[in-house]
């Protein structure tokens, strides 16, 4: 079997895996929310608690909510990648995919100027809902490295064969440290509830999938900028107008 086939089948499983796991954690969770939170508000409201239950009100108890907020995170987290991995591949626009992943973060980006330079990419072949998911992930990401007053810029182009999306922010860049470690699952340097670390791992694992890759360049105090590297559905000469079809039909 091909590499990319057997990546493919990996991240089939994985993906149906990330599904069943989430399923199966989503309605305990829910159960141990809601009575945690529950205890919580009544021991608050008790008064004279003797000392050792006023400790689990001020310390153990809202730092077991925490925790579980970030466990509810990655659940939601798991089962949005898993969702998109049942959806079919098809052919799709890449430009309409890029103004449904900014209306879905643009509250999310209100505190900075969004620029987009949208060019005509030809016609794509994939899972489009997964690519959407990954703009999500890499344009929150951007939001949330940028400070009030900076900017996102939203390229696409094509490139022969491939085409190119770039999302580059003027926010705090990384680290060495953290230019090498993003990719990997659980990864953050975000406070717990407002990072996951899968973002990018997800987003790896969708473009991989589609045979493409995504190419971080990064500068602390500057800003960042991820390209994602994708197949055309087509060559160009292949596409409505193109040079050697017109070629073709000629001598056919
Ligand atoms: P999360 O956003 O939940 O932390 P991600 O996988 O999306 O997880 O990102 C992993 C880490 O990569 C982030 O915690 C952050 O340190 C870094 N990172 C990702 N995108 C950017 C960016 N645009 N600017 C600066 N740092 C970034
Ligand atoms: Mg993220």
């Amino acid at each position: 079997m091909h590499q990319r086939a057997l990546e493919q089948e990996k991240l089939s499983s994985l993906g149906t895996l990330a599904a069943g796991v989430a399923h199966e954690i989503n309605n305990p969770m829910s159960f141990v929310t809601s009575n945690v939170d529950s205890l919580l508000r009544e021991l608050r409201d008790t008064p004279g608690l003797p000392p050792h239950l006023q400790e689990y009100v001020d310390d153990a108890l809202p730092a077991t909510l925490d925790g579980i907020r970030r466990v509810n995170a990655i659940v939601t987290d798991l089962r949005r990648f898993a969702r998109g991995d049942a959806e079919a591949p098809v052919a799709y626009e890449l430009d309409g995919e890029v103004r449904a992943a900014l209306r879905i973060v643009h509250g999310q980006l209100s505190h900075c100027a969004v620029e987009t330079d949208l060019g005509d990419v030809g016609t794509l072949f994939g899972r489009p809902r997964q690519i959407v998911q990954v703009l999500v992930n890499l344009l929150a990401n951007a939001g949330q490295a940028t400070r009030a007053g900076g900017r996102i810029r939203v390229t696409t182009c094509r490139e022969g064969d491939a085409v190119r999306v770039a999302i580059q922010d003027t926010g705090e860049g990384m680290s060495p440290e953290t230019l090498k470690r993003l990719f990997q699952p659980f990864f953050t340097t975000k406070a717990p509830g407002s990072g996951t670390g899968l973002g990018l791992a997800v987003a790896h694992g969708i473009i991989t999938s589609h045979g493409g890759r995504i190419d971080v360049e990064s500068r602390p105090g500057e800003g960042s900028c991820f390209t994602l590297h994708l197949p055309a559905m087509l060559p160009r000469s292949q596409e409505d107008g193109g040079p050697s079809e017109k070629e073709e039909s000629r001598s056919a």
